[in-house]
């Protein structure tokens, strides 16, 4: 017989707790091959030895046929010698190094567990079934490499019947960690007017009955408790928002499955397929028919998901409703709820029932919300089935924290050439968050094994992250905030040269003291140039004009009018109180405490209040998403602007109050100030390329999950020959922010500037 031929592989990427060994394993016998995979914390290594014909094939289909939650990003193969070895193994997870291979998200149960849930006897009907293509992951892992003793999973032990599929390697269980039954696994509690029941088939009896009765529950999910009622309930609605303390703020609702949702929302082809991937995210569609009061609050957007856990597609089935609110369960900007004993704490009150299991929650992670934006998905809040898969960039960063932003928050490491987001955090000024933003970052060190050598922060003095930064007692290089934003849309596609950068968000701090969040910056990884940015508009009262944006739209029509402004015959100036638009108006007159801000945020906010679609704000950028709501589709038209170094829309606001007086339709004005602001982006880079000869654009900040603004910009950009890059694997709003710390620390780290 010929000699076999042999090869050492070594595999990175996201490959471990996604039924890759075991896919190696078949794919090997299938082939006649005999060799060994074995887990590492620092990549997967599979050795083959077969025939001359097998060798290839097996190559082959290891990258085409992987596990759908799989993912290869390098691959090595070395020549070897034949060891002449007789079968083919599954070798002991080696800890050998610092390195630290990916740790996988949270995969939605699949479909052969749905299957088996119906027939399989030890796991009939049982809510936490799984396989090694799906279940927990991230959620539950306190340490590397991925094995069971490593999970919050340790302290059950499987029954033998769990213990014969875990350890048969024809299995589809084999080697999956959180395997489980009903005879060995978690379970879950009802707790209901101070019983308790554990009886599965009791427990959903009730809640299908306590849902059609209008009641909230708190109910235990994968990252964090969730609080749910039937979304077609318009007092059950009322009284979760109340309950909630949420008075603003469109709810997320999961439906029974795809046909239910297009029932209430457009759902093209890309978009559905985005809701039945396996990250099972919150996609924000275009609504169709309302739900009910109190969901959407009249935007024209309905964020959409669908079960993902084993226990949803079970309640589902016994329930009259297909649409369920799934809110998180948290208050105000707290962190969701992960702990039992806390939550029936906190939801006594809240909620008619709790139910919660008992396999803890070591990593909290949020239902992530994405949108499709110029046929690509765009990650607005990654958490969930995201987090925390890396970003794989061109250079090394290792050894470097990016602490983010304080609004949104998401941290990075840096490991190797790749970059680690953490999930989504949330607002650090809450204390609980800060709390969770600590524990969470030391976390992260701990588990990839990181002694962080460099720190990054935004140059934000007063931002909580970047207080925590500086109180780490390392080097800090401190990145002007628009210069992140821009840098992270060059990190996800592997951009290392100048950049027309196109910044636009609510607010960054700014090296000239001003709040910047209009920007063109000539960026590159070293530095960036402030070529243009929008006119400052001064914010009566400072940060409260971000909750009332009657201010910005006062102090604009001041710019536009000056104190003449009170003659103008608009509905906002009418119906606004007289006493107190004087006061403001000699605020504006005098300057006192109306600080300088360029926010693309503030812009649309005052044009949301002059045209009454938004005079006070209940949530976050309320006033644009109003602004967005209200475009009248197909309209080309513009209004004038001012394009300098400085871009003044005063003209723009004039033309805008003409309309008003003129009775023209408000969404006519939308689509108009839209496209004014869509021309002013391509105005601009066009200058820009012509002095420089730039033609990549970088899209980024939080303006630009507005799908129309990005969507047409995109398409006049590219339509003259641009090309325009805006990040989807990582937020455009400041959750994205610690990539661009991260890269930006790098490079001066290089450059030995630091
Ligand atoms: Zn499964
Ligand atoms: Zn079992
Ligand atoms: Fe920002």
């Amino acid at each position: 017989m010929k000699d076999p031929v042999a090869r050492l592989i070594r595999i990175e990427g996201l490959v471990q707790g996604v039924g890759f060994r075991p896919f190696v394993y078949r794919l090997a016998g299938n082939l006649n091959i005999s060799g060994w995979v074995m887990n590492r914390n620092d990549a997967v290594m599979i050795r083959v030895e077969g025939s001359a014909d097998a060798v290839p094939v097996f190559i082959e289909r290891l990258k085409e046929q992987a596990p759908a939650a799989s993912q290869i990003d390098i691959i090595n193969i070395e020549n070897v010698f034949p060891e002449y070895l007789k079968d083919f193994r599954i070798l002991d997870s080696q800890d050998l190094s610092d390195e630290t291979s990916e740790i996988s998200p949270d995969i939605a149960v699949c479909n052969d567990c749905l299957e088996d849930m119906k027939y399989q006897p030890h796991r009939l009907n049982y809510p936490f079934i799984n396989c090694t293509n799906c279940g927990p992951r991230f959620s539950i892992i306190r340490d590397f490499p991925y094995d069971r003793e490593k999970t919050t999973m340790s302290t059950f032990k499987m029954c033998a019947q769990c213990a014969s599929e875990y350890s048969t390697i024809t299995d589809r269980r084999f080697h999956a960690q959180p395997i489980a039954c009903n005879t060995c696994g978690p379970w879950y509690t009802l707790h209901i007017s101070n019983q308790m029941k554990n009886n599965f088939t009791e427990i959903l009896r009730i809640i299908v009955q306590l849902i059609a009765e209008g009641k909230i529950i708190a109910v235990k999910g994968i990252g964090g408790f969730h609080l749910m009622c039937d979304a077609l309930n318009p007092d059950a609605v009322k009284r979760l928002r109340k309950v909630k303390k949420r008075e603003g703020k469109p709810f997320a609702v999961m439906f029974r499955d795809l046909k239910a949702i297009h029932e209430y929302a457009e759902v093209p082809e890309e978009e559905a397929a985005l809701l039945v991937s396996w990250k099972r995210p919150i996609v924000l569609l275009q609504s169709k028919n309302k739900l009910t009061d109190g969901i959407c609050l009249g935007l024209n957007t309905l964020g959409a998901f669908l079960p993902y856990m084993p226990f949803h597609y079970l309640l589902f089935d016994k329930l009259k409703t297909g649409a369920l609110v799934l809110t998180s369960g948290n208050f105000a900007e707290e962190p969701i709820v992960i702990d039992n004993d806390h939550a029936i704490e906190a939801f006594k009150t809240v909620a008619d029932a709790i139910l919660t299991y008992n396999r803890d929650i070591f990593n909290r992670t949020d239902d992530s919300v994405v949108r499709l934006i110029s046929g690509k998905e765009r990650v607005m809040r990654r958490s969930r089935g995201y987090a925390p898969s890396p970003v794989r960039l061109l250079f090394d960063v290792d050894g470097i924290l990016a602490t983010g932003a304080e609004l949104a928050n998401c941290f990075c490491i840096g490991k190797g050439k790749q970059a680690v987001l953490s999930q989504h955090i949330g607002d650090l000024k809450n204390a609980e968050t800060l709390a969770f933003y600590t524990e969470s970052t030391e976390r992260f060190l701990k588990l990839y094994r990181l002694k962080p050598s460099l720190v990054a922060a935004d140059m934000h003095p007063d931002y909580l992250s970047t207080r925590y930064a500086r109180g780490l007692g390392i080097k800090i290089v401190e990145v002007q905030h628009h210069h992140a934003h821009i840098a992270a849309g060059m990190a996800e596609h592997g951009i290392d040269e100048p950049v027309i950068g196109v910044c636009f968000d609510g607010s960054g701090y700014g090296p000239d003291g001003n709040t910047w969040g209009g920007e063109f910056l000539i960026t590159t990884l070293d530095g960036f140039r402030r070529y243009a940015h929008f006119d400052t508009i001064p914010l009566p009262g400072g940060d409260v004009a971000t909750r009332e944006p009657w201010r910005t739209g006062l102090s604009l029509l001041y710019m536009a009018y000056g104190k003449e402004l009170t003659e103008l015959e608009i509905p906002f100036i009418r119906n606004l109180d007289k006493k107190i638009m004087a006061l403001v108006t000699e605020a504006l007159e005098k300057k006192i405490n109306t600080p300088l801000s360029s926010g693309c945020g503030r812009l649309f906010d005052g044009v949301a209040a002059i045209t009454g679609l938004c005079t006070k704000s209940l949530f976050h950028a309320e006033a644009p998403m109003r602004l967005e709501a209200a475009i009248a589709p197909g309209l080309t038209d513009r209004y004038n602007v001012d394009i300098n170094a400085t871009i003044s829309f005063t003209k723009t606001i004039q033309q805008i109050t003409s309309d008003l007086l003129n009775h023209v339709h408000v969404s006519v004005i939308a689509a108009r100030f839209h496209n004014t602001i869509i021309w002013s982006i391509f105005e601009t880079a066009s200058k820009i390329r012509n002095e420089t000869g730039i033609t990549k654009v970088v899209l980024s900040g939080g303006s630009f999950q507005n799908k129309y603004m990005a969507e047409q910009a995109i398409a006049l950009l590219t339509g003259n020959d641009f090309d325009v890059y805006m990040a989807g694997k990582v937020p455009v709003n400041d959750g994205g922010i610690a990539l661009g710390q991260l890269v930006i620390a790098a490079r001066k780290r290089d450059k030995k500037e630091i």
